[in-house]
């Protein structure tokens, strides 16, 4: 199939493409040429016990970074991570970013993961630079938001790999505004990750737990459902106020801080590109891992 052929094809089926899963997905992309533009994605990242753990959600994240290798490799991945709270906004410029072990109370093997890429000074600089409001630090690392994932798609840890940290006093509209800052750096080789959770009721969610209890909760499945459409449309106003989506926001969405990396990778794609969600599932009753995939 020509490209021209394929583009058309999702442009007529937009909806299609949006449910189309990778391994189908590879099928129709291995004959097309290689793109310079890098992809974005928005991945779940869930429990910190995933990066030992072989499981659907793990297996897919190696999926995915064996289906990169249809793009040229990368010059660096810049993440925004749930887990990095700042007033104001930082970019992690450190040429070795250290592996952070944010979370408590897991098992001795997790504390002992490292995830030695180099960082990407001179792309963090650049980043930087674009989004004029932030700082540069090299206080921070990768945490478990990023190398819980990275340790999958880039097994080597040889992708230099850099952090970009979420101003916790902004309204959602600025985050979805500043990321389109960025997305100019998918064309200089940067694949940009967003890395939360749709649905992240972790109160609920250890509560399910200690009663020894996983389905998904109504609202959760609601609220999950309720993003997936607004991103199969590129609707970025319903990202935005996510709020419209009624009573189950608010459980789904106790604390922004899992949201607002969605908009990050919303805000570097446009519409006309290629959406494919390649996972989705919601664990412990309140965490969505609702994964995507931008071009
Ligand atoms: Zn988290």
């Amino acid at each position: 199939m020509k490209r021209k052929d394929f583009l058309k094809l999702l442009a007529a089926a937009p909806l299609a493409a949006c449910t189309m899963k990778l391994n189908e997905l590879s099928g129709i992309t291995d004959q097309l040429p290689k793109t310079d533009k890098m992809p974005a994605f928005f991945i779940g990242h869930g429990s910190p016990t995933n990066a030992i753990e072989d499981n659907p959600f793990t297996q897919s994240l190696t999926a995915l970074g064996k289906s990169l290798s249809k793009y040229e490799l990368p010059k660096a991945i810049l993440v925004v991570s749930a887990h990095w709270l700042t007033k104001g906004t930082f970019v992690d410029v450190s040429a070795n970013p250290k592996t952070i072990h944010d979370f408590g109370g897991f098992q001795k093997e997790l504390y002992e993961i490292q995830y030695p890429s180099p960082g990407s000074p001179e792309m963090a600089k650049e980043a930087a630079k674009l989004l004029e409001v932030a700082h540069e630090s090299t206080d921070w690392g990768l945490d478990h938001g990023t190398w819980t994932l990275l340790k999958y798609i880039y097994p080597k840890a040889d992708i230099p790999v850099f952090q970009v940290s979420i101003d916790y006093n902004k309204p959602m509209s600025y985050h979805l505004e500043l990321a389109k800052k960025l997305a100019e750096l998918r064309s200089k080789g940067v694949i940009i990750l967003g890395s939360g959770n749709v649905v992240h009721n972790l109160r609920y969610s250890i509560g399910q737990m200690q009663m020894g209890k996983s389905a998904p909760a109504d609202w959760a499945l609601e609220f999950d459902k309720y993003v997936r459409q607004a991103v199969c449309d590129y609707d970025t106003d319903a990202l935005v106020n996510y709020s419209k989506a009624g009573s189950s926001s608010q459980l789904a969405v106790p604390t922004p801080d899992h949201y607002i990396p969605l908009l990050y990778t919303m805000g570097v794609g446009d519409k006309s590109e290629n959406m494919d969600i390649f996972y989705e599932q919601v664990e412990f009753g309140g965490i969505s891992m609702q994964s995507f995939q931008i071009g």
